[in-house]
């Protein structure tokens, strides 16, 4: 997909919130792209799957966390250029999951208060999601 001549990238992103109000976020590991900032769990979607799938496979694939697609709430939109591609990331909620999160792909994980996390970079797509944490947690 193109949009004013930039590549088009759907990942799906995901704001897991314990029973404190507290919402984990994963440090980009070095070697990838903005190596270093604070993330919400997610990923691309890949052909063939809803945003939502998307979003239960990551969780599985990166932080060992089971979930279902029931368990997720749409919350809002990233949309973001980045220099070579457009990034849209649907931003979900999920309250509802199994296990205890522990990083399976060497990242840093965090659970920090929505009003905390202007502490921790996150990359510009990531970011502008913040003020809709803090107005419904
Ligand atoms: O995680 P992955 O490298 O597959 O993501 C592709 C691109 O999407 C990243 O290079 C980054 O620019 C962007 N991204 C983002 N915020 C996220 C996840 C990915 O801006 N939470």
């Amino acid at each position: 997909m193109e949009a004013a001549g930039k590549r088009l990238l759907l990942v799906a992103a995901c704001a897991l919130v314990d029973a404190d109000g507290r919402v984990l976020l994963a440090q980009r590991p070095e070697g990838k792209t903005l190596a270093g900032m604070w993330e919400f769990p997610g990923g691309k979607v890949e052909l063939g799957e809803t945003p939502e799938e998307t979003v239960v496979r990551e969780l599985r694939e990166e932080i060992g966390i089971e979930t279902k697609v029931a368990c997720l709430a749409p919350l809002t939109f990233a949309s973001h250029s980045y220099e070579t591609f457009h990034l849209l990331m649907p931003l979900f909620v999920c309250r509802r999951f199994w296990g205890t999160a522990h990083p399976r792909e060497g990242q840093m994980l965090k659970w920090v208060r929505p009003r905390q996390m202007r502490d921790y970079p996150m990359p510009p797509a990531d970011e502008p999601l913040i003020p809709f944490l803090i107005d419904l947690l």
